[in-house]
């Protein structure tokens, strides 16, 4: 046995590069933190291009309040946000993006630029991004007011994960998949999302509804059969709203759209629970869709189990499954007064 190795510090720019492929997996977690950034700004339309699945090309363009000239400086340094001002405010901040994480993270593993105009200044600024920095001062240039973020060459830097993530066909679902849930879900806001030089594969206009995305974007078969529920607790504390289908419709694969304080979220265990309610009522092996917005006391909510904030818990989570699938069970009793049930076999 000879003598240990040296225990050394990585370089700062190793580190930053590796907390940022664990926010940013994949293009669709840098696409769903940048419309969450949209939203924040109050857009009321937000379109994505993408090229190869976003892994060689991302586009946002948003309508919202933009970004100031001199807030260039610093928007992509780790922990700046104009969200968050206390450490308290972690716990009960309303908004998506909450960390200040998401634009310096991508700035870490891909070519950056944004450009932007407020609705106080004459012209747009662009400026390209480098491992969380400014890189020359912003060009002023002609522009729209809004953000519009381009992302390019994602994992540049990450030669595995690049090379891990050659089908930009599949890294394409999995975009269609977020924007149409997002489009669902904030349907006062027209959504769009294609790929370079081809035309829209979602497009939803401004001031829509729920079911009319629904339709747009999943279709009529089960647009047509949908429920609406709304749920209060005031005991435990929470409030849900959403649409689910009826016994009427059936599919192989759950479709289970989960929003809860307005983040795009997984619940492994609310998701279980409300499939399992269905099994009653659908042919064996077959489940529903379901849309679900759940409002929780934020200061009950555990979004930091897993950097990319996908998997949630919350307190009381037993509780709050139960008293859900419970009422979403007596809603889809109600609505099916023929009670066509199949019998399992
Ligand atoms: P967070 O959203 O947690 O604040 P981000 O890294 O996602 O952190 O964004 C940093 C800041 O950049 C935001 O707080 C916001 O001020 C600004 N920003 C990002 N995207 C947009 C956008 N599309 N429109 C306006 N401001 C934006
Ligand atoms: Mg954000």
């Amino acid at each position: 046995m000879g003598e240990p190795p040296k225990i050394k510090k990585l370089e700062e720019a190793v580190i930053n590069r590796i907390a940022a492929g664990e926010v940013i997996q994949r293009p669709v977690n840098a696409i769903k933190e940048m419309i969450e950034n949209s939203i924040d700004a109050k857009s009321t339309n937000i379109q994505v291009t993408v090229k190869q699945g976003g892994l060689k090309y991302i586009q946002i363009q948003d309508n919202g309040s933009g970004i100031r000239r001199e807030d260039f400086e610093i928007v992509c340094e780790r922990f700046t946000t104009s969200k968050l001002r206390e450490f308290e405010d972690l716990s009960t901040i309303a908004t998506y993006g909450f960390r200040g994480e998401a634009l310096a993270s991508i700035s870490h593993i891909a070519h950056l630029t944004i450009q932007s105009k407020t609705g106080n200044e004459k012209c747009a600024y662009r400026a390209a991004f480098v491992d969380g920095k400014l890189q020359e001062s912003p060009k002023a240039v002609a522009g729209v007011q809004g953000t519009q973020i381009v992302v390019e060459d994602l994992f540049y830097n990450m030669n595995v994960r690049r090379a891990a993530m050659k089908n930009g066909a599949e890294e394409y679902q999995r975009i269609i998949d977020v924007v149409g849930k997002y489009a669902v879900h904030n349907s006062s806001i027209g959504f769009g999302l294609k790929k370079f030089n081809e035309n829209n594969d979602i497009r939803t206009p401004p001031n829509s509804n729920a079911i009319d995305n629904i339709r747009t974007i999943y279709g009529n078969l089960i647009a047509r059969e949908l429920i609406n529920f709304n749920v209060e607790n005031d005991e435990l504390k929470f409030k849900a709203h959403g649409y689910m289908t009826n016994v009427n419709y059936s599919t192989k694969k759950f479709t289970f759209l989960l929003f809860i304080n307005n983040r795009l979220v997984d619940c492994t265990g609310l998701k279980k629970c409300i499939d399992q309610v269905y099994t009653t009522y659908l042919p064996k092996h077959m489940h529903p869709f379901v849309y679900l917005s759940l409002e929780l006391d934020p200061r009950t909510i555990d979004v930091n189990v897993h950097p990319t904030k996908h998997e949630v818990h919350f307190l009381s989570e037993d509780q709050i499954i139960e008293s859900l699938t419970s009422a979403i069970e007596t809603k889809l009793l109600g609505s099916n007064n023929s009670r066509v049930f199949f019998v399992q076999t």
